[in-house]
């Protein structure tokens, strides 16, 4: 359910047209709803209102500080994986105490900052990860709370470069591993070992494989508790998919998600933390972009849009697909042409879509991109000299734009002409 539908024809974000944002911010632009994002913020936390659980939304998804003040106002925590998204989240007003730090490489820095808030969890992802932890943890007379991220060798199906909980991965530590891993952090003066740690990927379509990690890892926490250790939470990650509108299998609710997890948990007695991020935030934005031209070669029709890759890389890196539409719902009698659509970087890859059936368009014309609130602006470049794309917040009949469009000045001032040039 997404707050972007057709009235009189015309497509709205929430109570605003998008043509208004169009015109009075420029394309192209990032729209987002906020009633989009509290509902799928509400139907994930709401299924497990009923036991401890702590929903951290992954900031990587969409990490504007408007977008996380958003959720952290409903009580969302965050999962960060750099001391910038752990800055942002603080920022926009996330307790510290619902903070959990991911990802393989933490620096001594981003370990001190971290440390500084009081976060809930540092999730370690090897042995010397946990070494530095103890060390940094150690000069600030602190103890720093951890859970291993273990690897369940588990493939979650979906796209390569989004897999991540197979033995061949970068991530976590290898599943014969842990019980040493746990020992061993047991017997450092400056760790604390409280939980378990698990993300096995993303846009995964099945509860299957999050079912089999979670049994393998019931039984990790039985063992860890034989040996002695207290383990107090369990962070099953993020990666449940959601529909793009292709032909695509379509991934299991949120509901279906809770009501299994909640079940092949129960008796384990840990709290639950997830990282949704794609879940909350897909479907809460699109990216709305004008035609620039349409051009007809003879063998193909293209149309060429003032969105690129730099703006949205999701199709070009993960030939992700993307529901187009026109925003200016066609009229009964509308003629359908098959067009390939574009952008205007100089790369082959910077195509969005081939041969994609849509109104006959022409230039000006503006189409939009759903389902762009993850992965969307948050991965955007300046590649080509190309100003970051700005993002726009909507909120009933208000908007604001919550990233402004740099101009080229902005992006040239950080650079510099070295002395023995000039
Ligand atoms: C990317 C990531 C997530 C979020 O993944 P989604 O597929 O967007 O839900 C959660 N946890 C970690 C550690 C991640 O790297």
């Amino acid at each position: 359910m997404r707050h972007f539908d057709f009235r009189n024809g015309e497509m709205y974000a929430e109570d605003v047209p998008l043509s208004q944002i169009a015109r009075e911010v420029g394309t192209p632009v990032y729209v987002y709803s906020s009633a989009t994002f509290e509902r799928h913020y509400k139907v994930f936390s709401d299924v497990f209102s009923d036991v401890d659980a702590l929903v951290a939304y992954s900031v990587k998804a969409n990490s504007n500080i408007a977008v996380l003040a958003t959720l952290a106002k409903l009580g969302c925590g965050a999962d960060v994986v750099s001391g910038g998204e752990l800055v942002r989240a603080l920022t926009a007003g996330v307790p510290a105490s619902k903070i959990v730090f991911s990802g393989v490489g933490k620096t001594a820095e981003e370990m001190r900052m971290a440390l500084k808030a009081g976060i809930r969890i540092f999730n370690v992802e090897s042995l010397p990860e946990l070494h530095a932890l103890n060390a940094v943890a150690g000069e600030m007379g602190k103890s720093a709370p951890i859970a291993f991220r273990v690897n369940p060798d588990v493939s979650a199906g979906g796209h390569e470069k989004i897999s991540t909980g197979k033995a061949e991965n970068k991530f976590g530590i290898a599943w014969h591993k842990a019980e040493e891993a746990y020992a061993l952090a047991a017997s450092l003066p400056h760790i604390s070992v409280e939980g378990v740690d698990v993300h096995i990927g993303s846009q995964i379509d099945s509860l299957d494989p999050f079912a089999r990690t979670i049994d393998k890892i019931g039984e990790l926490i039985g063992r860890l508790r034989q040996a002695g250790h207290t383990i107090k939470s369990f962070d099953i990650g993020g990666g449940l998919g959601i529909p793009y509108g292709d032909n695509q299998k379509i991934p299991p609710h949120p509901s279906e998600y809770g009501a299994m997890v909640k079940d092949a948990t129960r008796g384990l007695d840990v709290e639950l933390i997830f990282e949704p991020g794609r879940m909350v935030s897909g479907n809460s934005g699109v990216l709305l972009s004008k035609v620039i031209y349409a051009k007809e070669t003879g063998t193909r029709n293209f149309l060429i849009i003032d969105a690129a890759m730099n703006d949205l890389i999701r199709p070009a890196l993960y030939d992700a697909y993307h529901d187009i539409e026109a925003v200016t719902a066609p009229g009964s009698n509308f003629e359908e042409t098959e067009y390939d659509v574009v952008g205007p970087v100089c790369e082959t890859g910077d195509t969005f879509a081939r041969g994609r059936a849509l109104p006959r368009m022409q230039a000006d014309d503006l189409l939009v991109f759903h389902t762009a609130g993850a992965y969307g602006a948050a991965q955007a470049s300046q590649y080509n000299t190309r100003p970051l794309v700005p993002e726009v917040l909507v909120n009933g009949e208000r908007y604001e734009v919550i990233r402004e469009r740099p101009s080229i000045e902005d992006i040239l001032k950080t650079e510099k002409i070295p002395d023995w040039l000039s």
